[in-house]
């Protein structure tokens, strides 16, 4: 079932669950001891010294209106995880009774490969009726990395070049009454996190603003495949404060359930799923 944001209901779909790799590797900085904390508080996210972690999108839903917001690991078994799933159509289909030409709008928050795997398959875009929102600072950014990387990326994200349902867009864009596209940096460089507003009630979907909840807390650690390190880190304690005692639904695909709020917690921010 949905969480109600006005008009529009919010989903959460897995594509994938699995580790990405050790704690002391992805945070170089942070000692074993500092995560003691957040072991308690998200058991789910620790298995022994590595990350577990679900790769989620989320569907948004209304009258009018059906937008998928990212598109998971995807079909392409190996190239990230060895334990990919692809489980986000199946997940559209039998948990939300979506078919796939009932998207209108998939936005992608970042260019990294766990976040547009479902873009297409065998060369179509997977949901055809849809139009495809990228940032165009994000797609610049990936048209310049190493060719292996580069390729990688743009991989599904061909298809939809070629269909010309791929649009590039700047600075915060509407996406659909009540959503914005809110530019985000750091992660990457045109990462963007996705505001929805409708009746007074609100959500925020980070993207990968805070990639575990220990972030919401530790704004300052710095993540491994930060892109822009510093901007991260800055990004991170903006959003917070912007946040700050606002009754909103904070999501992110890699938080166990997806959505929930910030709870404070002594002197600590925590993040407890809805
Ligand atoms: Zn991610």
């Amino acid at each position: 079932m949905g969480i109600r944001i006005g008009d529009y209901e919010l989903t959460v779909l897995v594509d994938t669950h699995g580790v990405l790799g050790s704690l002391a590797e992805l945070w170089p900085g942070v000692p074993a001891r500092a995560w003691e904390p957040y072991r308690d508080l998200y058991p789910e996210l620790f298995e022994d010294g590595n990350w577990h972690l679900p790769f989620g999108c989320f569907l948004l839903r209304s009258e009018s209106h059906m937008l998928l917001v990212d598109a998971g690991v995807g079909p392409r078994q190996g190239t990230f995880l060895p334990s990919a799933e692809g489980l986000l159509p199946r997940a559209l289909a039998d948990e939300a009774g979506v078919e796939p030409d009932e998207i209108d709008v998939c936005v992608l928050t970042h260019l990294h490969v766990d976040h547009i795997g479902w873009a297409s398959s065998d060369g179509r875009p997977q949901w055809p009726r849809a139009s495809y929102i990228v940032s165009r600072t994000d797609f610049n950014w990936v048209e310049g990395r190493e060719p292996l990387e580069r390729d990688r990326v743009l991989q599904p994200l061909l298809p939809l070049v070629r269909s010309g349902s791929l649009a590039l867009v700047e600075g915060a864009t509407e996406v659909a009454p009540g959503v914005h596209m809110v530019p985000t940096p750091g992660h990457t460089p045109g990462h963007s996190s996705i505001r929805v507003e409708s009746h007074g009630s609100k959500a925020i979907i980070l993207g990968d603003v805070a990639v575990h909840p220990a972030l919401l807390d530790r704004p300052e650690w710095v993540y491994l495949f930060d892109v822009e390190p510093e901007t991260s880190v800055a990004t991170r304690r903006a959003i917070l404060e912007d946040i700050e005692g606002e009754d909103i639904v904070v999501a992110c695909g890699h938080y166990p359930g997806g959505a929930g709020r910030i709870v404070r917690e002594g002197s600590r921010t925590t993040w407890r799923p809805v």
